[in-house]
């Protein structure tokens, strides 16, 4: 009865309200990919914002791997999965699949253990700091205005992010910074849109407004790029949102002040661990990267956490999809610590409205 007993996955596909874009992509609906395995009397739940692909990867080779083994036994499962894929190549989808059995996996752990998910990973801190992203450059004028109105409003959050990447990316940034006031850190995110020189050309700039996060300025893929306008910029910069693995994360940690990982794609909260630790070897800080209610748990358990995304796009799906969601009103959220595991379970009606 302490084994992995059953693996399901599924996938949902949410609409977006509109159509929205960043600096190099545009989408009117996300995925999301939902993982729960059943042992030791319990159900544990991870999800992925990847393709409906995973579904069978998670329950082919990734379930094949891990049933039957201890519930308890989560990096043995994890370094099982890690094997099993050699063949299939670990970044991209495969990691996404990885990272939602991962996840799925501690929070059977932890309730098969009755505590709660952030104290059986070592709890560090007991609330987590939040910033509200999104800000699309899809956005007219007078949406980007409410949105980031709603966060420092009503909503308490004295940090926020817009996207940049456009023609009009410094106007729209000086009609942020007035609408937040002084007080609110303001981030910028280019998800890589820029060349090197633009970049470093809007990096002088972005100090008129006081902005201090400059976020994928050039591709991720381009290292050297990122350490040349880390170098002339007093905004720090930062990017890992695409990585799927230690080593990539290992490759990256001199080009940038803060490293962002995503728990949902680098390999669950298993790897989430060994990159913290990377960063904290480089005296450097993460960022969890999207999924704001799993990434939560991770980053209450870890001392060299900066912040967490609370990204606009998977708070409504999450709202939507999911019972016991956090509430990031005032700028920080708290994991439970009377509820065993993550507490978040499926509104299966919904879910099935939503269903591939
Ligand atoms: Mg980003």
């Amino acid at each position: 009865m302490t084994a992995v007993d059953h693996v399901t996955a599924r996938a949902c596909r949410v609409p977006t309200p509109e159509p929205e874009t960043d600096g190099t992509l545009g989408w009117d609906a996300t995925t999301v990919v939902v993982v729960e395995v059943r042992g030791a009397g319990v159900t544990g739940l991870g999800w992925t914002y990847a393709d409906a692909a995973c579904a069978s990867l998670v329950e082919g080779v990734l379930a094949g791997v891990v049933v039957g083994r201890p519930v308890l036994d989560v990096p043995a499962c994890w370094t099982a999965m890690r094997r099993a894929v050699r063949n299939l190549g670990r970044p991209g989808l495969v990691s996404c699949a990885i990272s939602a059995l991962d996840i799925a996996l501690w929070d059977a752990a932890a309730r098969s253990c009755g505590l709660p998910l952030c104290r059986l990973l070592g709890r560090v801190h007991d609330s987590v700091a939040v910033y509200g992203s999104g800000g699309f450059t899809s956005m007219s004028d007078a949406d980007l205005r409410a949105q980031l109105e709603d966060w420092v409003g009503p909503g308490r959050i004295p940090r926020v992010k817009i996207k940049i990447g456009g023609p009009r990316d410094l106007e729209r940034i000086a009609l942020a910074r007035e609408t937040v006031g002084a007080d609110t850190e303001l981030y910028v995110d280019a998800n890589g849109a820029y060349s090197v020189g633009r970049a470093r050309r809007t990096a002088e700039r972005l100090a008129d407004w006081d902005v201090t996060w400059f976020e994928e300025p050039v591709s991720s893929d381009d290292l050297a790029g990122l350490a040349q306008v880390r170098a002339s910029s007093s905004a720090d910069v930062t990017a890992g949102e695409y990585g799927y693995d230690l080593p990539y994360f290992a490759r990256m940690i001199d080009a940038v002040d803060c490293l962002q990982v995503d728990v949902t794609r680098c390999g669950g909260y298993t790897e989430w661990r060994r990159v913290a630790a990377l960063a904290a070897a480089a005296n450097r800080d993460v960022s969890a990267h999207c999924a704001p209610n799993l990434s939560a748990h991770a980053g209450a358990a870890t001392e060299n956490l900066r912040h967490l995304e609370w990204f606009a796009d998977h708070d409504r799906i999450e709202t939507l999809l999911f019972d016991g969601v956090l509430d990031p009103t005032g700028g920080a959220v708290s994991p439970s610590m009377s509820v065993p595991g993550h507490g978040l379970s499926v509104k299966e009606d919904v879910a099935r409205r939503f269903e591939l």
